[in-house]
C-alpha cells in the first residue's frame, strides 16, 4: 500500500499559478504599450490639428490683407503708370516686392510666392524661385478655383522618432480683383502661396507628446505592478490553502486507516481473549490435579496465557476508542487503586512504593477508568525496569502547579531502573515502538492518547539518580 501523498511534478495545479501570472504579465504589458500608443497619438494628431487650424486663420488673414494691398498699391498704379501687368519688368517688380514685404514684415512668414493660374512662379520673396513651375497639384487646383487649401510639408506622423524636421505649413489662396469702392472680389487672377515656419509648433508637439507617453508608462507600469503583485499574493495564498488541504485529506485518510486497523486488531484481540480465559483455567484446574512433574508444565501455560492475556488487553486498549468523561476526582485515589492491584507483582520483583501525596489532596478533572488504565502501563513499565532482580524504590509524587495560566496537578513517577535509553527519545510514544523482548511497545501510546483526551502533558525523562521519569500533568477541576 502506498502512504506517501500526490507528486508534485505531475500535478496540473502546481503548474497553473505561475502560467497565469505569466500569462496575466504579457498580456497586460502588451495591452499597456497599444494604449499609451494610442491615447498620445490621439492626443497629438488632435494637437497638430489644432496648430494647423489657428496657422490656416492666421494665413488666411495674411492673404486678405495681401489680396487688397497688392491690388491698391501695385495692380491699379501699374495699369494706370505702364498700361499692363508685367512683372518680369524690374519696376514692376521692385514695386510689387516693396508692397509685399510692407505687407508681411509685422506677420511670422517664411515665403510668399504668386503663381499664375497655370501654377508658374511669376513672383517670390526668394528670387531663384521666379520662372519655376510649382508642383502643386491639390491645394493649387483648389484655390486656381476660387477656394482655398493648405498642405503641411512634410506631413505629421505621430509616431515620428526624430524631433527635429523643419516643417512649412503652405496655404493657397486665390489672388482677385477688387473693386476700390465696393471691396467687392472679382474672379481668380493667381494665387498666392504664403508658407509658415511651423517647425517650431511641432518639435513642441513631439516633445509634449513623448511626455504624455512617458508619464502614461510610468502610471500603467505602477498599476501593472500593483495588479501583478495582487495576483501573486492572490496565487500564493491559493497555493497554501491548497498545500493546506492536501495535508488535511491526508490527515483524514491517516486516521480512517488507523480507525479501520483499530477496528481489525479490536475484532482479533477480542476473539481471541475469550478462548485464552477458557485454556487458562483449564491449565489451572488440570494444574491442581496430576502430579508435580505435570503441574509445573501446566503453571507454564497458565503463566504464558497469563502474559498473552496482557498483550491482548493491551491491544484491546490501543485500539478502544478513548472517550473521556471528566469529573473531578482525586488522582491519589485512582493511584492507590493502581498500586493495590499490583502489590502482589511489587512485592514479588523486590520494589518498595513510595508516595509523596500531599495532606489535602487538590481536585483534578480525569477519567477514573482511563486514568487508572494509563497509570497501570507506567507503572508496569516501571516494574519490568526493576525486574533485574536487584529491586529498587517506586517513588509516586503528586503536587499542584500553575503553568501557562492554568493549574495544573502533576502525577511523577519514578523509578530506579536503567531509564530511557538516549537514542530511543523520539519514538518512545509510537505505537509498536519497544526495545523488549517481549513487549508490544502499545503503553506508552495509550497513556499519551488517553492524557490527550484530558487535554493533559505527558514528559519522559530520567531522574537524576538514573531511573526513568514519567511526570502527567491534568488540569486541575475548578476550586
Ligand atoms: P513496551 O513496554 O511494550 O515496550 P511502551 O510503549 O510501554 O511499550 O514502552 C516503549 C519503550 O519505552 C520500552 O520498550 C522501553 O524501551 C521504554 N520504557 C518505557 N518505560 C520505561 C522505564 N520505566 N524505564 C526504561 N525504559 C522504559
Amino acid at each position: 500500500m502506498q502512504m506517501g501523498g500526490g507528486q508534485a511534478g505531475g500535478d496540473p495545479t502546481a503548474q497553473r499559478p505561475f502560467q497565469l501570472v505569466k500569462h496575466f504579465s504579457v498580456t497586460s504589458l502588451v495591452i499597456i504599450l497599444l494604449f499609451t500608443l494610442a491615447i498620445s497619438s490621439v492626443v497629438s494628431v488632435r494637437a497638430s490639428d489644432l496648430v494647423l487650424h489657428k496657422r490656416e486663420q492666421y494665413a488666411l488673414l495674411l492673404a486678405e490683407n495681401l489680396n487688397h494691398q497688392v491690388m491698391v498699391q501695385f495692380v491699379m498704379p501699374a495699369l494706370r503708370d505702364y498700361g499692363g501687368i508685367n512683372v518680369g519688368q524690374p519696376a514692376q517688380f521692385s514695386l510689387l516686392d516693396l508692397v509685399v514685404r510692407n505687407t508681411i514684415q509685422s506677420f511670422q512668414v517664411s515665403q510668399v510666392n504668386i503663381l499664375d493660374l497655370d501654377g508658374n512662379i511669376i513672383y517670390s520673396t526668394q528670387p531663384d524661385y521666379i520662372g519655376r513651375l510649382g508642383h502643386y497639384e491639390g491645394p493649387f487646383q483648389v484655390a486656381a478655383a476660387g477656394g482655398h487649401a493648405s498642405t503641411l510639408d512634410p506631413p505629421w506622423d505621430p509616431f515620428e522618432l526624430g524631433a527635429g524636421l523643419p516643417r512649412v505649413f503652405k496655404t493657397f489662396i486665390p489672388l482677385r480683383d477688387q473693386r476700390r469702392l465696393t471691396a467687392e472680389l472679382g474672379p481668380p487672377r493667381a494665387v498666392f502661396e504664403i508658407s509658415l515656419d511651423v517647425s517650431d509648433d511641432f518639435k513642441e508637439i513631439w516633445l509634449n507628446q513623448k511626455i504624455i507617453m512617458g508619464t502614461l508608462l510610468i502610471m500603467m507600469a505602477l498599476l501593472f505592478m500593483i495588479l501583478r503583485s495582487i495576483v501573486m499574493r492572490g496565487q500564493r495564498i491559493e497555493a497554501r490553502r491548497a498545500a493546506q488541504e492536501a495535508a488535511l485529506e491526508e490527515q483524514l485518510h491517516q486516521s480512517e486507516r488507523l480507525a479501520s486497523l483499530g477496528r481489525m486488531i479490536a475484532g482479533v484481540a477480542h476473539e481471541i481473549r475469550n478462548p485464552l480465559g477458557i485454556v487458562r483455567s483449564t491449565a489451572e484446574l488440570l494444574g491442581s490435579k496430576v502430579e508435580p512433574r505435570q503441574k509445573a508444565l501446566a503453571e507454564v501455560i497458565v503463566e504464558e496465557s497469563t502474559r498473552l492475556n496482557r498483550v491482548v488487553t493491551e491491544f484491546l486498549d490501543f485500539a478502544r476508542p478513548q472517550k473521556a468523561e471528566l469529573k473531578p476526582l482525586k488522582v491519589e485515589e485512582v493511584l492507590e487503586r493502581n498500586l493495590a492491584a499490583l502489590a502482589a507483582e511489587t512485592e514479588r520483583a523486590g520494589v518498595e512504593v513510595v508516595r509523596r501525596f500531599p495532606a489535602k489532596p487538590a481536585l483534578a478533572m480525569g477519567d477514573a477508568d482511563l486514568l487508572y488504565r494509563a497509570f497501570l502501563n507506567v507503572f508496569n513499565n516501571a516494574l519490568q525496569a526493576m525486574s533485574g532482580g536487584q529491586g529498587g524504590k517506586l517513588t509516586i509524587t503528586t503536587s499542584r502547579a500553575q503553568q501557562d495560566g492554568q493549574v495544573w496537578i502533576v502525577v511523577t513517577v519514578e523509578d530506579e531502573g536503567p531509564g530511557f535509553e538516549p537514542q530511543s527519545s523520539g519514538q518512545l510514544f509510537d505505537p509498536f515502538f519497544t526495545t523488549k523482548e517481549q513487549g508490544t511497545g502499545l503503553g506508552l501510546s495509550i497513556v499519551r492518547s488517553i492524557i490527550d483526551t484530558h487535554q493533559g502533558k505527558v514528559e519522559l525523562g530520567n531522574a537524576p539518580g538514573g531511573g526513568a521519569r514519567v511526570e502527567i500533568r491534568l488540569r486541575a477541576a475548578q476550586a
